[in-house]
């Protein structure tokens, strides 16, 4: 298969993925992580009706008649903390002055705050304003109750959820384990950042870029290797990436028509190619295949290429293995200025969108070759022209993905 659209692409890469098992992890490692399993409660949340406010905990009844001109006067029995537990209980006539947080005692039905009281004497308080049955009580389980799921599996650990699962008394959560990805970079003429460049030498900026986007798509590195423009150089690489056990490899350069361009080779001998080229722009030269049963993507070398196809199909990978979604996260933005797509293929532009009112209003930069990383480290998108359209005017509507997208 060769040359084929970004959608039948996307659904061969993700073909036969199925979720990687759970481990469990401790709440604290468990941020960004994507939940194994469904997460039931074995508490109420709260665990125990608890005041909502600082004030006293009364008989609604005792007060009806309140106002600020006709007081009801009550004797002040005892004083609750958070954390602690009353004594006594709360009969006709008194109250308990009360914290937030700290238990309803016995016979209380409503908690009066003490904006709404005076205190004319030590042990005695004036109520100036009636309170509902019930009112500024925080109910047993009115957030979560006991034997209810409280998260779904397949949820991604954010500060909220983790706070949840906190709140619960979890202390360690069922996640899906990290999928392993190696990265080879090809090329004779790329050197390790930090090094003098030699002549005709350039930094290799892909195996950086992948790494964190591997990363920012919850997957863990097993390897980072270089393989010089040589079947061998490439064998040894590829044996080097296996031996560290990766779901996933990704490779970078290699890929294209040149005299040593050897990626599609090694796959077709080593395992097995399903395809080799895209219909999109840039980073149509992407092979993708099988090695000892392990998905291999052949990304373009030139960085912009190689971060394209990442963001596409590493992505698409990455989130299959968390049993998440893998389709791209396109967002509706208007056209800033006219687009053309005039190549025949689905068209990342690299560029920035804007929040104007109330609308995503998205402009292409300046510089949209292959190797500008500039622009694309200056930017927030890829806008994305269909290869069926020549046009987009100022003003319609164009699908975007905003590249702080995560897991
Ligand atoms: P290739 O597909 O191997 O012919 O590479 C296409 C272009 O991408 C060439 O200009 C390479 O020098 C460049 N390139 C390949 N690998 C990298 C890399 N790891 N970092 C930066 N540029 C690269
Ligand atoms: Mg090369």
């Amino acid at each position: 298969m060769w040359n084929i659209t970004v959608e039948d692409a996307l659904a061969r890469v993700t073909a036969g993925i199925t979720p990687l098992p759970a481990v469990p992890v401790a709440l604290p490692e468990a941020a960004g992580r994507v939940l194994a399993e469904d997460v039931t409660s074995t508490i109420d949340l709260p665990p125990f009706a608890n005041s909502a406010m600082d004030g006293y905990a009364v008989v609604a009844a005792d007060i009806i008649a309140a106002t600020v001109d006709a007081p009801v006067r009550l004797t002040v029995v005892e004083r609750i903390a958070a954390g602690h537990t009353p004594t006594g209980s709360v009969t006709h006539g008194h109250a308990m002055r009360i914290m937030t947080g700290a238990p309803i005692p016995p016979g209380a039905d409503a908690v009066v705050k003490f904006e709404d009281t005076t205190t004319p004497a030590a042990a005695a308080i004036d109520i100036l304003v009636p309170v509902a049955l019930g009112g500024n009580i925080r109910q047993p389980g009115e957030d979560i109750v006991a034997g209810q799921v409280a998260l779904r599996a397949g949820t991604v650990l954010r500060p909220a959820a983790l706070g949840l699962l906190a709140a619960l008394g979890r202390a360690t959560v069922p996640c899906v384990r990290r999928p392993r990805v190696a990265i080879i970079a090809t090329g004779d003429e790329i050197t390790a950042p930090g090094a003098p460049l030699p002549a005709g030498g350039i930094y290799d900026s892909n195996s950086t870029m992948l790494a964190a986007l591997v990363r920012q798509y919850g997957g863990k590195l097993c390897c980072i290797a270089t393989a010089r423009d040589e079947a061998a150089a490439h064998q040894a690489a590829l044996a080097q990436a296996l031996a560290t056990q990766p779901d996933l490899i990704l490779t970078s350069g290699g890929v294209a028509q040149g005299d040593f361009d050897l990626v599609k080779d090694i796959l077709q001998s080593a395992g097995a190619l399903d395809f080799w080229q895209v219909r999109m722009r840039p980073g149509k030269p992407l092979a993708f295949g099988h090695v000892s049963g392990v998905p291999l993507l052949g990304l373009a070398g030139n960085p912009v290429a190689a971060f394209v196809g990442a963001t596409l199909f590493a992505r698409a990978v990455l989130l299959a293995l968390h049993g998440r979604d893998p389709q791209p996260a396109l967002h509706e933005a208007v056209c800033g200025v006219a687009i053309r797509n005039g190549s025949g293929r689905r068209n990342f532009l690299r560029g920035a969108a804007t929040l104007e009112g109330a609308r995503l209003v998205a402009r292409p930069s300046a510089g949209q070759l292959p190797t500008q990383l500039a622009p694309l480290a200056h930017g927030n998108c890829l806008i994305v022209a269909h290869e069926d359209r020549t046009h987009y005017d100022a003003g319609a509507i164009i699908p975007i993905i905003l590249l702080n997208d995560a897991l």
